[in-house]
């Protein structure tokens, strides 16, 4: 088997679409150095040696070793250096690389190759000394945390001594001799803490940092980031060697990373940040401070230090060049790495660029209009989970703000939370549901689960690209990077900003589109619909055959789901109006009654107040379909439980206490999920039913009237099983609407239909369709839950730790069970289209919002999807993206 590919020197064995097997960053080396940009010439290990790796219980493949020696003589002919040579040494990076870009997992092992001798030896080829051993301490720290497992603060408490006794603040200020004599500090230490001397030997050096890289494929930290991001084990990580090129070498060279467009905002422009003399991840760990690439970048910034372009405007221009190659050839916004040695240009690294929701919008809209893209391609660039970001209040911008701090608008929206310095601690209150921002120094991939956990992020370090704005924008998270007037004191666990002191737990609220830090909550607004989000959801909508409808039922619901897009109701629960105040009274009395006279007489009262709701809803909604779901919660949800409560009751009620607990009573069920609910109501108490149909369609009558435009009103019966329940229901829906005309003396058109939660249903969806259903909406929730035999208030409980143990890859209830429960979807709906061609069906349970179950009810061919008001955007693109 083939194990190593080759890159550099003008050409390489693999290219861009080569990314299952050399991973993101190998595989693009690769096509950069096909496409005659400047590329270290290195060599990629496959993804596939990592997994037979891990197959064969931590072995190397046998023949391995031999390939990455054949590829190494390679790369000391094109450099003209020799791996290991004192006298003129070939010096290499290790760079992890999976499919999909993971800050979880291994950092870099960069200027591999140096000991004792080589470092002579880079010393006298380079004319620079100090280099030389700056370079060795860099590599002995890096080596030695990432290979050995020893903490970094071992190093950095022995650099800061040496700094100390010197007398100096910044490293740029040690000497050759100083940073020598760090050197053989940092090897003692290394001694001690190990045991054994640092490895001396170049190859053991390598197949360490080899072995690193594979093992950091089941580090805690990637592990993690595999499952919050859905990445297979099984993709295992490629290992990229590459040979160093160095921005350290003095003030000619210069390391950096780019974006060709702004990634928060989309904006079309040159992005990104460079420090000079400096190497690797300095740029993105907060040691220095970087400066801004482009002149308009740094004024904008109000910056002193000049930008590469004013610093460095020969290579700049070569470098805007390349990118702007970059970006045409894989026609997306680009995030590069790149070094320059001694004005000359490296590059290191390209990927499509993580993005903000806003700037994903912008960039693919823009994209279009300048011909790169599709317009297609740009509704498919968009990812529909990400628009959640913009659906969200946003600061009140009249609203008064307390600014405490300003810092850097690293990833946009608005949070409010309490202050916690600690990731573990925001995690630990991020599960009980307290809304917490993480504030920190700077962040590191060992702080991911606290950011998930927090609605906010705050760091006093680093800059637009450092880790936490990176990983923020990723998340999600509203994120205030480089907030400089934010000095944290962990001691007494607070920070003072602005004169003021915010304790650990106090409300802040932070904006990161702007980069305030605010004290105490500021109010929120809705946000706009418009511009990029209104073009690219109108070559969604021209894209798309899947119906989006909302689930609601309060007229706020419903406006706000017009507002957004929805084309009608898919699910109008009627418990909730049984509920309020007026109406609960008549509703008790009607439980309470002793017989069917009775129960009439309570609902007469219900029936005025059930078509006021509907009256708004309908009027709201005109000329579109609204679904109304009968009555479903079991009767005992609407009495009291406990004799104190239901006691209070009788006294404010005047009803008799002894005979609404005797009714609590005869009404407890065992198991109230699959009890006395849904449709068996009805059949139980036809009059309940009744009523509701009569007050649905009284009330489109009257909008009708009123208006014009009746809606479409489908009534849908809840929990049916059986053809014969079906007939029941399909009976008592047209006789009570007969009625109704009747006394009206106008007409409206209606359908009747079932909600399919129960795998009977979908078995005999013919029997269903036959008995006269005119519609079925797979109500997916209670599917789910009768399917799988789970109760989903009781899931919470053990659905954790089967997640945990891999026994259910997703949680069932968020992600459609495609296999199960979606099979008898696929079921229902066929042997319901056999029996009544062109019937109407949907979805309506959560899985209506969640775009891969989205793309299932695509491809099964239902009309139409229904979810949270808030979820219609995004079940609009994804219902796109599914057909495209
Ligand atoms: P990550 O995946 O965390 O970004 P990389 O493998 O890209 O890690 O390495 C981080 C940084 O190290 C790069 O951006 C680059 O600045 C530096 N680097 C890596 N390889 C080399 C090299 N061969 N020469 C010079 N710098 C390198
Ligand atoms: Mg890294
Ligand atoms: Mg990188």
């Amino acid at each position: 088997t083939r194990w190593v590919y080759g890159f550099g020197g003008g050409g390489a064995d693999g290219d861009a679409s080569m990314k299952n097997l050399l991973g993101g960053k190998g595989a693009n080396l690769a096509e950069m150095s096909s496409l005659g940009l400047p590329v270290p010439p290195g060599f990629t290990i496959t993804t596939e040696a990592c997994n037979r790796y891990y197959a064969d219980g931590r072995q190397y493949p046998a023949d391995l070793a031999e390939q990455v020696r054949a590829a190494m003589a390679e790369v000391e002919k094109v450099t003209d250096k020799r791996f290991g040579d004192p006298a003129n040494p070939l010096l290499v990076s290790v760079r992890s690389g999976a499919r999909a870009s993971m800050p979880g997992m291994m950092d870099t092992v960069l200027n591999l190759g140096l000991n004792d001798q080589t470092v002579e030896g880079l010393a006298s080829l380079s004319g620079d000394r100090r280099f030389a051993f700056d370079s060795y301490r860099r590599f002995i720290q890096m080596y030695s945390n990432v290979v050995l497992g020893l903490s970094h603060d071992l190093f950095e408490e022995i650099l800061d001594d040496h700094k100390e006794r010197l007398g100096v603040e910044l490293d740029t200020e040690l000497e050759a001799g100083d940073w020598e004599r760090v050197v053989a500090a940092f090897k003692q230490a290394v001694e001690q803490a190990q045991g054994e001397p640092f490895p001396q030997e170049a190859e053991a050096q390598l197949w360490g940092a080899i072995g690193a890289v594979f093992a950091s494929w089941m580090n805690e930290r990637a592990k993690f980031y595999r499952r919050m991001h859905d990445i297979p084990e099984s993709w295992g990580t490629a290992v990229n060697v590459q040979s160093m090129v160095f921005g350290n070498m003095g003030e000619t060279s210069a390391t950096g990373v780019a974006f060709t467009r702004n990634p928060s905002t989309g904006e079309a422009r040159l992005y990104g940040e460079f420090l000079i003399n400096a190497q690797g991840e300095d740029v993105v760990a907060g040691i220095r401070t970087p400066q801004a690439l482009t002149r308009a970048g740094r004024e904008e910034m109000g910056d002193s230090e000049p930008s590469m372009e004013e610093a460095l405007p020969k290579v700049f221009g070569q470098f805007v060049e390349t990118v702007e190659t970059l970006e045409r050839h894989y026609r997306d916004m680009q995030d590069v790495e790149f070094t320059v040695e001694r004005g000359r240009l490296w590059m290191l690294q390209t990927r499509n660029g993580k993005r903000t929701a806003k700037a994903a919008l912008k960039i693919a809209v823009d994209m279009a209009r300048e011909g790169l893209i599709s317009e297609d391609e740009a509704v498919m660039r968009v990812e529909p989970q990400a628009l959640d970001q913009l659906l969200h209040p946003m600061l009140d911008p009249t609203a008064p703000r307390d600014v405490i701090a300003k810092g850097l608008p690293a990833s946009p929206g608005a949070a409010t939370g309490q202050v916690v310095f600690d990731s573990d601690e925001a995690e630990r209150l991020g599960k009980l549901g307290t809304p917490v921002i993480l504030v920190r120094e700077e962040t590191s991939p060992e702080d991911i689960h606290g950011m998930h956990a927090a609605r906010g992020i705050v760091t006093a370090r680093g800059g637009m690209t450092s880790h936490a704005a990176v990983v923020a924008r990723g998340m999600g998270r509203p994120c205030v990077s480089g907030a400089g007037g934010v000095h944290i004191d962990l001691a007494t666990g607070l920070f003072k900003a602005g004169g003021r002191e915010v304790k650990a737990g106090e409300t802040i609220t932070i904006d990161g589109s702007s980069g305030e830090v605010m004290a105490g909550a500021v109010p929120t607004i809705e946000p706009e619909m418009s511009g990029d989000f209104a073009t690219l959801m109108g070559w969604a909508d021209r894209a798309r055959r899947l119906r989006v409808r909302a689930n609601a039922e309060t007229p706020l619901d419903a406006r706000t789901a017009r507002g957004f897009g929805a084309e009608g109701i898919g699910l109008c629960r009627t418990e909730h109006m049984f509920f309020e105040d007026s109406r609960i009274a008549a509703v008790r009395e009607m439980i309470l009654a002793d017989d069917e006279a009775g129960r009439r007489a309570a609902l007469a009262k219900i029936e005025p107040f059930q078509k006021g709701d509907f009256t708004e809803l309908f009027e709201i909604m005109a000329g579109l379909p609204v679904t109304i779901r009968l009555l479903d919660p079991p009767l005992h949800e609407f009495l009291p439980h406990g004799d104190a409560e239901i006691e209070a009751l009788a006294r404010a009620s005047g009803l008799d206490a002894a005979k609404l607990k005797r009714r609590a009573r005869d009404l407890a069920e065992s198991n109230p999920m699959l009890g006395h609910r849904g449709c068996r109501l009805g059949v139980a108490y036809p009059e309940i039913y009744e009523m509701q149909v009569r007050a649905i369609l009284e009330a489109a009558i009257e909008v009708k009237g009123r208006t014009g435009d009746a809606p479409l009103v489908e009534i849908m019966h809840p929990l049916v099983g059986a053809g014969r329940e079906m007939k029941f229901l399909r009976e008592l829906t047209d006789r009570t609407a007969e009625d109704v005309f009747a006394q009206a003396g106008d007409r409206v058109d209606y359908l009747v239909g079932a909600m399919i939660e129960l795998p009977r249903a979908a078995i005999r969806a013919g029997d269903l369709a036959e008995a006269g259903a005119e519609f079925f909406s797979f109500g997916t929730n209670d599917l789910t839950q009768t399917t799988f035999g789970i109760s989903r208030d009781d899931a919470g409980r053990f659905l954790g730790a089967y997640l945990d143990a891999g026994v259910y890859e997703n949680d069932p209830f968020v992600r459609l069970d495609q296999e199960g429960v979606g099979e008898l979807v696929r079921m229902g709906v066929e042997r319901a289209r056999a029996t009544k061609p062109g019937i109407k069906m949907g979805i309506c349970g959560e899985h209506g919002g969640d775009p891969s179950s989205i793309g299932f009810c695509e491809i099964v061919g239902l009309d139409y999807v229904s979810c949270s008001p808030y979820r219609t955007p995004i079940a609009r693109l994804a219902a796109a993206q599914a057909a495209l």
